[in-house]
């Protein structure tokens, strides 16, 4: 028998992080200020986060130490496994090999709990008692919860209001763990009141629940904001799923040609694809990268690169990043952790120089994809990780056209344990191929604050 799972000892859980602004000839672009479009200083930041993240934010060091105690709680689920998707190769005859790291793993079931675990650590050590976050789907939230109880900080979470009353039982991890959750728009917050007033029924969104978190992190003192996904610290800490990959890859005895993965906010996606990308930009190891995203939300192949809020509300700092417009609420596809308007920085400018491709399904491919995994790995995939199931395998079926050997690596960022409903939905025929809601991006669009360079 041929070996499926290539397993790290604990001791090869990496010490540092890897930081691909070392690598790159120009960073990202600085983040601006929402109000007079100057870029931002560490000052501008610090009612936000802790002064050890605003400077990983801007680090161009390669190497970014993991601190002991965030390296312990990896332990609890760390180093994830690598495995061969023979089954799955079986079932597509392809040429090709498969293989896949699962990060679902994690006590919440997702990559997540890579960047919960040192944003709580970090705002610990400065004193924070207080963290407020958003959550969509309920991965983030709940992974915060779970960190904040490990560091005995506060967490209060506010829900997309869609997810709060479909999702009741990520809800209930999140409580679990000593969180509290509050249903997106509020009425504790300017931002929630004001979206009330217009829409009292309304289902809420991302962009409207990071400006309810951030307006309650700004009156208090005591709290910070955590940000699960798109700034460039979270990519930094996501790396250690790529660092293991290359090792666990090395003992495969095979290379990637091409590496895919889901993007929402694009932290998985960074966090296997980063360190081979730096492979790469330095000249040692050429390799094909494809982000993944959702036809529904399409930020990377429909948005524009430009400045844009984080935000609803508009009160986060201005980002230059491939967006489909702040005020964009995307269709309710089922795949929550992709709907977001607004794309990493670091990964919108990777592909604006060319150095990975992306691409864009819709969720009946999705889901088909999902299954087809699922009936041979016997891994229910989270809606999100089928983006980039459903993309691999599109890499393998070509290869069988073209006849060719690839070695296609992605990253299974999570398991579907709490989204059942989705593909009971799927498979009742409840789900619809939301395509690209042209007309609603271009409003949106049209809304962009207009920040030059
Ligand atoms: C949150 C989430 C995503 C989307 O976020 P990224 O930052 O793009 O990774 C994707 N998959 C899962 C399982 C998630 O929980």
């Amino acid at each position: 028998m041929s070996t499926v799972k290539f397993l790290l000892p604990e001791d090869r859980i990496p010490t540092a992080w890897y930081n691909i602004q070392a690598d790159l000839k120009e960073g990202a672009a600085p983040a601006r200020h929402p109000g007079t479009h100057q870029p931002l200083g560490p000052d501008d930041l610090a009612p936000l986060f802790p002064m050890a993240l605003i400077m990983q934010e801007v680090s161009r060091d390669q190497q970014i130490e993991i601190p002991e105690e965030v390296r312990e709680a990896y332990r609890q689920w760390r180093p994830t496994p690598l495995y061969r998707a023979r089954q799955l190769e079986k079932a597509l005859d392809t040429p090709a090999k498969i293989y896949y790291k699962y990060e679902g793993v994690s006590p919440t079931g997702s990559h997540k709990p890579n960047t919960a675990v040192p944003q709580v650590f970090y705002n610990k050590q400065e004193g924070i008692k207080r963290l407020t976050t958003e959550t969509g789907a309920g991965q983030w939230g709940s992974s915060l919860a779970m960190a904040g109880s490990m560091f005995g900080v506060e967490v209060e979470v506010y829900m997309v209001r869609a997810s709060y009353d479909l999702k009741p039982y990520r809800r209930g991890m999140m409580e679990t763990f000593g969180a509290s959750v509050i249903p997106s728009p509020s009425d504790r917050t300017d931002a929630g009141k004001a979206i009330l007033a217009d829409a009292p029924d309304s289902p809420g969104s991302l962009g409207i629940a990071i400006s309810e978190a951030v307006e309650m992190a700004v009156k208090d003192p005591g709290a910070h904001y955590a940000l699960g996904s798109v700034l460039n610290h979270v990519m930094v800490h996501q790396s250690v799923i790529g660092l293991e990959a290359l090792e666990q890859m090395e003992m495969t005895g095979d290379y990637p040609d091409v590496i895919v993965g889901a993007t929402g906010g694009g932290s998985n996606f960074a966090g296997i694809a980063f360190p081979f990308i730096g492979r790469k930009l330095r000249g040692e190891r050429d390799v094909r990268v494809v982000a993944v995203e959702p036809a529904a939300c399409p930020s990377i192949t429909k948005g524009s690169f430009a400045y844009d809020y984080g935000d609803t509300a508009h009160l986060t700092p201005l980002l230059k990043m491939h967006t489909l417009g702040s005020t964009f609420i995307p269709p309710s596809i089922h795949a929550g952790g992709l709907r977001y308007h607004g794309m990493s920085p670091l990964v919108s400018h990777l592909h604006n120089i060319n150095v990975i491709e992306a691409t864009n399904y819709n969720q009946m491919e999705t889901f088909t994809a999902g299954i087809q995994f699922a009936k041979a790995e016997g891994i229910i995939p989270a809606p999100e990780a089928n983006h980039a199931v459903v993309g691999a395998i599109t890499e393998a079926l070509r290869a069988k056209e073209e006849g060719t050997e690839k070695t296609i690596l992605f990253n299974l960022c999570g398991h579907g344990h709490f989204d059942m409903q989705s593909y009971l939905d799927f498979m009742a025929g409840k789900l619809h191929a939301y395509e690209y809601p042209e007309s609603e991006i271009a409003m949106a669009l049209a809304g962009l604050p207009g920040v030059q360079d």
